[in-house]
């Protein structure tokens, strides 16, 4: 019996994250499929994948919803706007049905971004399970630290997107003429909006591929 190896019984963030990942393949926006479970006890109480406004057109049907973001520090990252992210779904979901999520634990693919985060803050959940970091979840870490919430990784990893560029660079001019420059909202600001029969993004999968960078 030397070389049989012990089972390893998942513990509950292990549990809990696996579900979480069954949850995100319902997801309708290529970029990330995230899914996201909330639970109180050791028990779910919401569940929410990443997807458009029920009853409008998905990503996968329509194509991305791409607007550029500049940040601070001149880095540009492009972001599908189309669907309400899983964390926010889930927190919908409750919501809908009357539960409470309270001192309950989330758990989601990536760092949540920042407006998930302030979601999260004041649906009053106090622990955040991750699998892995995300390029703009800076923000929300601060928030989560401020606000007492106990944020965890589970892998030190960090995505990104293969359409940033590094800091101080700026995205080449896009084609279409509706370039927008709107007022700085938080530090963000948005350009390039594009009209929604343009954003047939996802017939370029290099655009959009997202990579898992190791953190050392
Ligand atoms: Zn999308
Ligand atoms: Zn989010």
């Amino acid at each position: 019996m030397e070389n049989e190896q012990k089972y390893h019984r998942p513990s509950w963030d292990e549990y809990f994250m696996d579900i979480t990942k069954i949850i995100g393949e319902r997801g309708t926006c290529d970029r990330c499929r995230g899914g996201c479970v909330i639970t109180k006890d050791k028990r779910i109480v919401a569940t929410g994948y990443i997807g458009s406004p029920i009853g409008t057109p998905h990503c996968d049907d329509v194509g991305h919803e791409m607007h550029t973001v500049t940040q601070e520090n001149g880095q540009q990252s492009r972001h599908c706007i189309r669907t309400t992210h899983a964390e926010q779904n889930a927190i919908c979901q409750a919501a809908r049905v009357g539960v409470s999520v309270e001192n309950g634990t989330l758990y989601t693919k990536m760092t949540p971004c920042y407006v998930c985060g302030k979601m999260i803050v004041n649906a009053g959940i106090k622990r955040v399970v991750c699998e892995q970091d995300y390029h703009g979840g800076a923000r929300s870490k601060e928030i989560f630290k401020e606000a007492g919430i106990e944020f965890i990784l589970l892998n030190e990893i960090m995505t990104t997107y293969a359409d940033m560029t590094p800091e101080k660079k700026t995205l080449p001019t896009p084609t279409q003429p509706e370039t927008v420059q709107s007022e700085k909202i938080n530090s963000v600001s948005f350009i390039n909006e594009q009209p929604a029969e343009l954003k047939k993004d996802d017939e370029e999968p290099s655009q959009f591929i997202f990579e898992n960078i190791p953190m050392n």
